[in-house]
């Protein structure tokens, strides 16, 4: 059974890349009829963030790809914790030691700091030199009976053989030459990222092991802790590198990278897939710029056709894939209503009391909200979109023009305006573009007003706007009542 798992360090949100390591974690079990882990990677303890650990599972599952097994579902191979498995480390790492693969180190930080800075000097790259690989049994004992403290490195081999990586082919770091032997269990009685990570994929039964390019290095390390335990190792496949689209480096600095962001933003979890999908292949006859379904994509998943290459993301494209998917869950009956009572909470946290009367309004409120979705296809790209300032003359009354902003036309205004309201009022036919243009027409005819000058006269009073949509469906969509308020107010 294929077994893969996220193994995020609850150190911070989700970003991007982790969120696509994830997927690609789900659609590579998903497609394998295997199973999806997460695990809390938590042993470094100094940058643990409280909750996050909680947020990272939500969010997976805001995401549409939840866990199989995890720290709040449990499972058989848990606990999912990496702090709460701290016995299972132990034990290893004392067979480690018995075996003469790891060795305890008693160098303290100000040598360690020592070496640090002659490397540095050399301009070369800092390593530790292996120094306690040759202590004396003696002289071990005799630091340790003096109560000097120590961690426990793995003595690193030189490998026989290049990685085989699922995704880059063959690989040859020949870490032990280029670098000190790695700690893998520290002083303060935790285990090291190295440690834990092999000890926990061993005994999770994970098979393949799918993640960012930046952890490539360390798995030569992995490979070797492996033969020295003695097991099986799992396959290992590196994702490429994610960069912005001109080239330079996603930083979790920007709050743009963060997962947060978009689902704050009113993007929907589908687009976000896709989105990240969008770049450095791993499917097949994946059409341009369709939107995928998560089904489809795990349908049309195969890690074989991933490039190595960094990819750029381009958030063009999330908003285009979000704006489909919108425009097809507005077109959706059975999703519309959701839609329509998110935009009704969005619209009450922004404009509260001010909404109009037919907004605010339950039913009549909801109804009047789905017609307007359903008039904004092609306008919006996040249901958020709606409480930009262009689109607040559909949910509120808009300030009051100053008299000489409006435009000069031979009557006075509020006589235009007394006309539209006995027409509107007298002839209850229906309440369309075409309708309202005639009508205004005959209007500016009749009052001797040129066509320009009353549409503009018109927008104005309704909406407060200078531009916007065409005068009758801006009229339509808001209905003939609200439009005899603002008229009746304006005139007021
Ligand atoms: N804890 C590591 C991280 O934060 C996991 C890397 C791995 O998947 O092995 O990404």
């Amino acid at each position: 059974e294929v077994r893969v798992r996220f193994a995020p360090s609850p150190t911070g949100h989700l970003h991007l890349g982790g969120l696509r390591t994830a997927l690609y974690n789900y659609l590579f079990a998903k497609s394998n009829n295997g199973k999806f882990i997460l695990r809390m990677e938590d042993t470094d303890q100094s940058r643990l963030v409280p909750g996050v650990s909680d947020m990272l599972e939500e969010m997976l599952r805001w995401a549409n790809i939840p866990p199989d097994e995890s720290p709040r579902l449990g499972g058989s191979t848990g606990p999912y914790v990496q702090s709460q498995r701290l016995p299972l480390y132990q034990s290893t790492v004392t067979k480690l030691l018995e075996s003469g693969a790891a060795y305890k180190c008693f160098c303290s930080s100000r040598r360690l700091a020592w070496l640090r800075n002659a490397a540095v000097q050399q301009n070369e790259t800092p390593k530790y030199d292996n120094r306690c690989r040759n202590l004396s049994p003696a002289k071990v004992e005799k630091l340790e009976s003096e109560g000097t403290p120590y961690c426990i490195r793995f003595k690193l081999e030189p490998i026989d053989a290049p990685l085989q990586d699922l995704i880059y082919g063959p690989v040859l770091h020949n870490t032990a030459e280029l670098e000190g032997d790695p700690v893998i269990f520290k002083t303060d009685g935790f285990p090291t990222y190295h440690l834990a990570n092999v000890v926990d994929d061993y005994h999770m039964g994970i098979t393949h092991v799918l993640r960012g390019v930046e952890w490539q290095i360390s798995t030569t390390k992995h490979i070797l802790l492996y033969k020295a335990l003695g097991w099986e190792a799992p396959q290992f496949g590196h994702l490429p590198l994610i960069l912005n689209k001109d080239g330079s480096k996603l930083s979790k600095r920007q709050g743009d990278v963060y997962v947060d962001y978009y689902r704050s933003q009113g993007y929907s979890p589908l687009a976000l897939l896709n989105f990240i999908t969008s770049i450095g292949g791993g499917f097949t006859d994946r059409e341009h710029n369709a939107l995928l379904s998560t089904d489809e994509l795990i349908e049309k998943f195969s890690l074989s056709h991933l490039t190595k290459n960094s990819c750029r993301l381009d958030t063009e494209k999330l908003h285009q894939y979000n704006r489909i998917n919108l425009e097809r869950d507005i077109r959706n009956p059975t999703k519309l209503p959701s839609l329509v009572t998110q935009l009704h909470s969005l619209l009450k946290t922004k404009y509260g009391e001010r909404l109009t009367p037919g907004v605010a309004e339950g039913g009549m409120g909801k109804e009047y909200i789905g017609k307007v979705l359903e008039w904004s296809e092609g306008r919006i790209i996040t249901l958020h979109d709606m409480l930009l300032q262009s689109f607040s003359y559909l949910w509120v009354v808009p300030q009051e023009l100053p008299l000489d902003s409006l435009p000069s036309i031979p009557c006075p205004h509020a006589v235009v305006l007394e006309s539209m309201q006995e027409v509107f009022i007298s002839n209850q036919n229906n309440f369309t573009k075409d309708e309202i243009v005639k009508t205004i027409k005959d209007i500016g005819r009749r009052l001797g007003v040129k066509m320009p000058a009353i549409m503009k006269l018109v927008r104005m009073t309704i909406s407060g706007l200078k531009e916007g949509p065409p005068v009758g469906e801006m009229l339509e969509v808001l209905g003939r009542e609200e439009v005899l308020r603002r008229i009746t107010h304006a005139l007021h």
